[in-house]
């Protein structure tokens, strides 16, 4: 007893003291994952150690994980979970008082100022951009509220949050906040217990589509008309693009006029095979995709996340979630289109625009016409290009939101 005692602490200390043998990759060097690397950060400090087993692109482990952060994973009878993954509420929410400059109204920017206001965390895990340029990510780990609010608003592009990691063990950090999309928070999870941390929270918001640092130039150009302006955009749920300029104003692009030919091949290969849109691991996610609207989109996953709402709830307006229409035909008649790059003129996609969004889906239906979209398209994009990991990669939900749909080989 005594020895099997002994063995296990040195055996603990033995893991804890080989990841620090391990060293982390120059940014130019290849990464394990090759192309289908989102840059999560992982594996530039010495969690690297871990990469095979915690990266979200060498290893899919959404259910395993989904048990350990939530104590249960998504129920496969449930066509809610299939979606929306593990959680206890949804609500739609906006800030009465909203932050000027953040992405929505900054419910995700409060939720962390709140937590370092009461003395809940010690700091927390943000991107800020770089001094010279609006939209490159940095990586921080915020100790105060102006750090966080440094932080608002979307970096569109592939950002290493989790570069910092090596930081949180040195600095002595234990109770910690980080912010994240879902490739970084399921990389995060599987290290979580090798951070010395005695409390981790995590708030996530739902992601897609995202692009390297180029690809979002090229992205501005084909679609602005003024890209070096643009201080932040949004695929809104009146399926229009928002772009808000730096002199206040906005332009809005309908999707059915993007140049999805010019447009395909921008987007990660890491983006093109992700099946975590709605960041499953988080404890709270904030996205907007489930509203209607102008509101935010807030789903509580567990105790903790819904820890964290309750210390903004009194700066929040709410409502229940709603859903209305049918999205399962515009979403089977969008599969061969965006295979095939087809482009409408602008004034047929600006009708389009106008007639979907008065007759289209709404609210919880929109989200689940984004996921069908995404998970069928990305379905297609995995198993011609990486057959081999087909099985292993889709997860069991995602699967099942794919077979409701005809695709082509
Ligand atoms: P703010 O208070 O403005 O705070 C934004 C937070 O996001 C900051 O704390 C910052 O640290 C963090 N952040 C910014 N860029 C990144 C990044 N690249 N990686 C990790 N963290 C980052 N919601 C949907 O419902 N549907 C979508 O399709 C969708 N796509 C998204 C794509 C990306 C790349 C990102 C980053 C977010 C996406 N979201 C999506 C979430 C949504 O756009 C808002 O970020 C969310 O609703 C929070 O708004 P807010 O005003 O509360 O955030
Ligand atoms: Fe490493 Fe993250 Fe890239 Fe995977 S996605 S190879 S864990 S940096």
């Amino acid at each position: 007893m005594l020895w099997g005692r002994c063995s296990s602490k040195y055996i603990a200390k033995f893991m804890t003291v080989a990841h620090f043998k391990s060293k982390g990759l120059k940014r130019s060097s290849p990464r394990p994952a090759k192309a289908l690397c989102s840059d999560c950060g992982l594996c530039d400090t010495y969690y690297i150690h871990y990469v095979k087993e915690a990266c979200a692109f060498l290893n899919q482990q959404v259910a395993e994980l989904e048990q350990q952060a939530h104590g249960q994973s998504r129920d496969l009878d449930s066509e809610d979970d299939w979606y929306f993954g593990v959680h206890q509420q949804m609500l739609t929410a906006r800030k009465k008082d909203p932050i000027p400059g953040a992405q929505w109204t900054g419910i995700v920017s409060t939720i962390g100022i709140e937590m370092l206001n009461r003395g809940l965390v010690e700091g927390v895990v943000c991107v800020q951009n770089t001094p010279e340029d609006r939209f490159q990510p940095m990586p921080v780990i915020a100790r105060t509220p102006e750090d966080i609010l440094a932080a608002r608003v979307n970096k569109p592009t592939l950002s290493p949050n989790l570069s910092i990691l090596e930081q949180i063990e040195q600095s002595g950090l234990k109770r910690l906040l980080v912010i994240g999309v879902g490739c970084q928070i399921q990389a995060l999870r599987s290290v979580q217990d090798k951070l010395g941390l005695e409390k981790l929270y995590v708030l996530g918001t739902p992601c897609v589509d995202n692009v390297p640092r180029d690809g979002l130039q090229k992205f501005l150009e084909t679609t602005s008309k003024s890209p070096e302006t643009v201080v932040s955009y949004e695929f809104m749920q009146d399926f229009r693009v928002h772009f808000k300029h730096e002199d206040g104003s906005e332009e809005q692009v309908p999707f059915f006029g993007l140049k999805t030919d010019k447009l395909k091949n921008i987007f990660a290969p890491s983006c093109m095979s992700c099946f975590d849109y709605v960041n499953s691991l988080a404890d709270l996610v904030v996205g907007y995709m489930g509203s209607p609207y102008g509101w935010q989109w807030v789903v509580v996953r567990n105790e903790t996340g819904q820890e964290m709402l309750d210390l903004v709830m009194d700066q929040l307006k709410t409502q229940p979630v709603m859903s209305e229409g049918d999205r399962k035909s515009a979403v089977q008649n969008s599969i061969p289109a965006y295979d095939k790059g087809v482009t409408l003129p602008m004034w047929a996609a600006k009708l389009m625009g106008v007639v979907i969004d008065r007759i289209g889906p709404r609210g919880l239906e929109y989200a689940r016409f984004s996921i069908d979209s995404h998970f069928t398209r990305n379905y297609l994009y995995v198993k011609r290009n990486y057959p081999e990991k087909l099985e292993g990669h889709v997860p069991a939900y995602a699967q099942k939101i794919v077979e409701q749909y005809t695709l082509p080989d």
